[in-house]
């Protein structure tokens, strides 16, 4: 039994740490209701269209007009996501095992290496955004639920991480949530078109702890110390504090930056000049046809794993006696490793939907590559990261034990077929705040 006292899936800081209530919860009864008010509207225009004279008749019009305007562009929104194209992995590109080998002969040289995982704030997301893509949750009718789900939604933690490298300094992996982010009047359709209309500064929680600047320092750096900074991807939840590293390389995938233009937000990297968009040309790495060896020195490789966005990618790191797989929102939580009993959201529809699905399988299948490899996801709301992953990268090292402990616990939510066992399914559970937590047999 799970009391209060031990949320199971909460992140540090959450939930009921001072946030506001939320003052409305979007049911299908206000749906309705807010859809009756609509037609009643809509008949008074009519009406006075029609049977009204002089101004009234004007007014009518202006209105029919503006919520047909208004109504069409819904539609062309909800068309234009659906039918954007698919990314395709890239084929396999560069000769050889190169990036397989450098990657093993990395490990003699990792001493030194650490990895820390940094908690920027949390994210509202709708439950079937994050496990309901098994169930439908794909393209148009995707981007339709998330909008009109504000029932389901919990507080995802947004993860970060600092690599300090042993000779290439202090490397960060995405930025995370910024405060600039969580400002009234942040995002805007005139600043960022279609993009700023999505994106909501309420969605973005950010508790003064948690800001990237202030983690930094209490491991005893500054923003100016990072050299350089992978992106796995521009969603707003990954770029919060990216214009913050003007000195730093920037490093995005080609196949990102061509699609910045959708999900990305053009305010939040307006002050990046020194981009490095690579393209996956280092070779074979394992379960991937193309891969990055980013310095050239097998210390970090970078995997395509397209379809959560056009250009996502993932990173293996190599600590010496293990491995950690920065999965990013390839794999939302670890309960993600298995595609067929869970799996995200698709905004792109059916053939987006196929390629994360193969991205995840790639993932999954990295494990008979490199047995000591252990998942490190981004938006995990479980026990796994809060309560083993985050103290124990504390240090920014794993021991032993605590890699036997991240994967018994990776052991006992799938069963001896792999499927993810019934009682480590998400569920989701109302909390009093008007908001709601994800919660499952096995936390
Ligand atoms: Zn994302």
């Amino acid at each position: 039994m799970m009391t209060s006292s031990e949320l199971p899936n909460q992140g540090p800081g959450l939930p009921n740490d001072g946030r506001p209530r939320r003052r409305f919860v979007q049911t299908p009864r206000i749906v309705a209701i807010r859809l009756a008010i609509f037609a009643v509207l809509l008949l008074l225009a009519l009406w006075g269209l029609f049977a009204g004279s002089g101004l009234v008749q004007v007014i009518s019009g202006l209105f029919l007009l503006l919520s047909v305007a208004l109504f069409a562009f819904g539609l062309y929104v909800i068309f234009r996501s659906s039918r954007a194209p698919h990314p395709v992995p890239e084929p396999d590109q560069g000769v050889g095992a190169a990036p397989e080998t450098a990657f093993a002969a990395a490990a003699e040289r990792a001493s030194g290496m650490c990895v820390y995982p940094l908690q920027t704030g949390s994210t509202l997301v709708s439950f079937g955004q994050f496990f309901k893509g098994n169930e439908g949750w794909v393209g148009a009718r995707a981007v339709w639920n998330m909008g009109a789900d504000e029932a389901t939604v919990f507080w995802a933690p947004v993860h970060v991480y600092l690599i300090v490298h042993p000779s290439q300094g202090l490397i960060l992996v995405d930025t995370g949530l910024g405060r600039a982010q969580t400002r009234k009047g942040y995002y805007s359709a005139r600043k960022g078109g279609l993009t700023g209309l999505i994106w909501k500064v309420e969605d973005n929680y950010l508790p003064p702890e948690q800001e990237l600047a202030v983690q930094l320092e209490r491991l005893g750096y500054t923003p100016a110390d990072v050299n350089h900074v992978i992106m796995t991807h521009l969603h707003e939840d990954h770029t919060g504090e990216l214009n913050r590293f003007t000195g730093a390389t920037i490093h995005l995938s080609h196949a990102e930056w061509n699609d910045r233009e959708r999900m990305g937000y053009a305010p939040s990297y307006e002050a990046i000049k020194q981009w490095h968009h690579f393209t996956f040309d280092s070779g074979r790495f394992h379960a991937f046809a193309g891969s990055k060896d980013l310095f050239g020195d097998g210390s970090i490789i970078l995997t395509p794993t397209y379809g959560h966005s056009f250009g996502h990618t993932s990173l293996f790191v190599q600590m010496g006696d293990y491995q950690l797989c920065l999965a990013a929102d390839a794999l939302y939580s670890l309960r993600h490793l298995n595609p067929d009993s869970l799996a995200a959201f698709n905004y792109f529809g059916r053939e987006g939907f196929a390629t994360q699905i193969d991205s995840v399988r790639r993932l999954a299948a990295m494990q008979q590559a490199l047995p000591d490899l252990l998942y490190i996801p981004t938006h995990d709301p479980f026990d796994y990261t809060s309560k083993l992953v985050q103290p124990f990268l504390a240090d920014g090292v794993l021991s032993p034990e605590e890699r036997a402990q991240l994967r018994a616990y990776q052991e006992q939510l799938f069963d001896a077929e792999g499927r993810l066992k019934l009682e480590a399914q998400p569920r989701f559970e109302g909390t009093s705040d008007g908001y709601g937590r994800v919660v499952a047999g096995l936390p």
